[in-house]
């Protein structure tokens, strides 16, 4: 398999995946597909794509690196309990102001907000677990 074969397929793959994977999950998917990619290979690719900015690297709470085909100004909600990252879109957070202590020191070239918290199914997982206790 050539190599810009096997980067089209992790990119395709990482496209249509809406949950940020991390390198593993992208493996574990085009593995179907391509059973002789090695996990290396597309651990590889994907940093190559994050080095050169089609994709986007997001840090987890577990510190697992994930990855984000979307490099659209947007911001993140990460669920502590299952480690889902959902994307949302806020005019006003795009707007946010960098605190001059951040500028003068730093040269900043994007913003993103991180709401931490639970998800829609894990707080209500967490309701009935209280209420059953
Ligand atoms: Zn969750
Ligand atoms: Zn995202």
């Amino acid at each position: 398999m050539a190599r810009e074969e096997q980067r089209i397929a992790i990119y395709k793959s990482l496209l249509r995946a809406v949950n940020h994977p991390s390198a593993d999950m992208v493996y574990r998917k085009i593995r179907k597909e391509y059973p002789t990619i090695s996990f290396d290979t597309v651990n590889r690719t994907l940093l190559t794509f994050a080095e050169i900015g089609v994709i986007h690297t997001v840090e987890s709470h577990s510190g697992v690196r994930r990855f984000d085909p979307d490099i659209s100004p947007h911001h993140h909600m990460h669920c502590m309990q299952c480690g889902e990252i959902i994307d949302f879109c806020d005019r006003d957070l795009d707007a946010i102001a960098v605190p001059e202590a951040v500028s003068r020191q730093f040269t900043v070239l994007g913003k993103r907000v991180v709401i931490s918290g639970l998800c829609d199914k894990c707080s209500r997982d967490q309701v009935s677990r209280e209420s059953s206790a």
